[in-house]
C-alpha cells in the first residue's frame, strides 16, 4: 500500500478502514513523551496520527498544522468520549500523568477504541485490573507502551535465553535511574504520579527481570532510601533497592532511584555464559554484549517499531514476541504494590501474579 504523504494523511486515512492496514491513532496527552511518539510513528508503515486529546488548545493547533489533522479528529478531556461517533480513529494512546491513565482509559474502552496506554499503566494493581476488566468488557484492546519488548537487543538476549546459550539463569541485576530536575513537576506530586522513582523508572527494572530471566517472581524484599524528604515527600520514592526471587532459585537485585545518573543497565548470568547492556531501556541505541560478542543488532527509533508492531496486534491479531497486553501490565503492578510492602514491613512478601 502506498502511505499518502503529510499533511494530508488524515484526511485520505479517513475513509479508509482497518481492512486496508493502517492503525489510525489519536495521541491523548501532547506532552514529551506524546510528542516523540508522534515523531516516530511519522516513519511508521502501519500507524499514523490522525487525532488529538488535549487540555490546550494551542497545542493542538500545532498539531493540527504538523499532521494534517482535521477539527473533527481533536477533543479535549471533557469531550473525548465522543470519539465513539468518530469512525475515523481506531486507537487512543494514552500519555497523560500515571494517575489519570485508569480513567481516561476506561473511558475511551466505552467509546468502543483500543488503548494503548503508556507505563506504569495505573498507579496500583487493583487500578489496573479495573482497566483489563473494562477493556475486555469493552471488546477492546489494551496494550501498554512496553517498547523494549520490540527491540532488537533485546530480543537477541531474549532469544538465546529461550534457545539455552546462557544454560540455567542464575542471576539478573537491574539498575534503573536518573537524577530528577525541577521539583514542581507532576513526576514529584503523588497525587498525579502515585509514586516516585519506581513508578517512573524502577518499573524497567521489574519488567526486565521478568523478560531477561523468563520467570515469573514470587517474592520480594525491598529497601528504601530517602537523603531529600523535601522532594521526595511522603509517596514519592527517591532509591529503592529491592530483591526479586523466582521460582527457580533465580534471584534478581535491583536499584531504582531519582538520584542518581548513570544507571542503565542489565545484567543476566547462566551457567554456560553472560549477557550485559548498557544502556538497557533508554531510547537507545541498546549496547551490549553476551559472552559470544557484541549486541549490534541496528537500532530503528524505538517507538516507531512499537507502533507498527502494536498495529499488526490490533488490526491481525498478531502476537507479540514478549507480552504487551493489559495482564503483562498488571503483573509489574502487582509486584510495584508488594515492593512498597516489603518497604513498609521491612519483610520478604509473596508474590501471585
Ligand atoms: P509530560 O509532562 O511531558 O506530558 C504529560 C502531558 O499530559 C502534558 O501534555 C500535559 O499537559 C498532559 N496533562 C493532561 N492532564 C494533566 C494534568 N491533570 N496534570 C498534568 N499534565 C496533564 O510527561 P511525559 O514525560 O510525556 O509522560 C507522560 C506518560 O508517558 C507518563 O505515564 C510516563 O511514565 C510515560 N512515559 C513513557 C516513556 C517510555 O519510554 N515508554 C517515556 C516517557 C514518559
Amino acid at each position: 500500500m502506498t502511505i499518502p504523504s503529510l499533511p494530508n494523511f488524515a484526511e485520505a486515512m479517513s475513509s479508509r478502514n482497518d481492512q486496508e492496514g493502517v492503525l489510525r491513532v489519536a495521541i491523548m496527552g501532547l506532552g514529551s513523551y506524546g510528542t516523540r511518539v508522534a515523531q516516530a510513528m511519522e516513519s511508521s508503515k502501519r500507524a499514523k496520527v490522525v487525532g488529538v486529546i488535549s487540555g490546550t488548545p494551542s497545542k493542538v493547533e500545532n498539531w493540527k498544522k504538523k499532521y494534517g489533522i482535521p477539527d473533527k479528529n481533536c477533543y479535549n478531556y471533557e469531550n473525548f468520549d465522543a470519539i465513539k461517533d468518530n469512525p475515523d480513529i481506531d486507537a487512543v494512546y494514552v500519555i497523560t500523568p500515571n494517575a489519570l491513565h485508569k480513567e481516561q482509559s476506561i473511558r475511551v474502552a466505552k467509546a468502543g477504541k483500543h488503548v494503548i496506554c503508556e507505563k506504569p499503566m495505573a498507579i496500583n494493581a487493583a487500578e489496573a485490573k479495573e482497566m483489563v476488566t473494562a477493556c475486555e468488557e469493552a471488546g477492546v484492546k489494551l496494550l501498554i507502551g512496553y517498547r523494549l519488548h520490540f527491540e532488537a537487543n533485546t530480543l537477541k538476549v531474549v532469544n538465546m535465553r529461550k534457545a539455552g546459550d546462557f544454560g540455567d539463569i542464575k542471576f539478573f541485576q537491574g539498575l534503573s535511574g536518573f537524577m530528577i530536575g525541577d521539583p514542581t513537576q507532576w513526576r514529584l506530586d503523588p497525587a498525579l504520579s502515585g509514586g516516585g522513582a519506581m513508578m517512573d523508572i524502577g518499573i524497567y527494572s521489574i519488567n526486565g527481570a521478568r523478560y531477561m530471566v523468563g520467570e515469573e517472581p514470587i517474592w520480594v524484599t525491598a529497601q528504601e532510601v530517602k537523603t531529600d524528604p523535601v522532594k521526595f515527600k511522603e509517596g514519592i520514592d527517591e532509591t529503592i533497592t529491592f530483591q526479586l526471587g523466582f521460582p527457580s532459585g533465580v534471584v534478581a537485585s535491583c536499584l531504582s532511584t531519582y538520584s542518581q545518573n548513570n544507571l542503565d543497565k542489565f545484567f543476566l548470568n547462566g551457567t554456560k555464559g553472560f549477557a550485559e547492556m548498557q544502556p538497557s531501556t533508554g531510547y537507545g541505541p541498546i549496547k551490549g554484549r553476551t559472552h559470544q560478542g557484541a549486541l549490534d543488532e541496528p537500532h530503528i527509533m524505538h517507538q516507531t517499531v512499537q507502533m507498527d508492531q502494536m498495529a499488526g496486534i490490533i488490526l491481525d491479531g498478531a502476537e507479540p514476541p514478549i507480552p504487551v497486553d493489559g495482564r503483562e501490565g498488571l503483573k509489574d503492578m502487582v509486584i510495584i504494590d508488594a515492593i512498597f510492602e516489603a518497604v513498609k514491613t521491612g519483610g520478604k512478601v509473596a508474590i501471585s501474579v
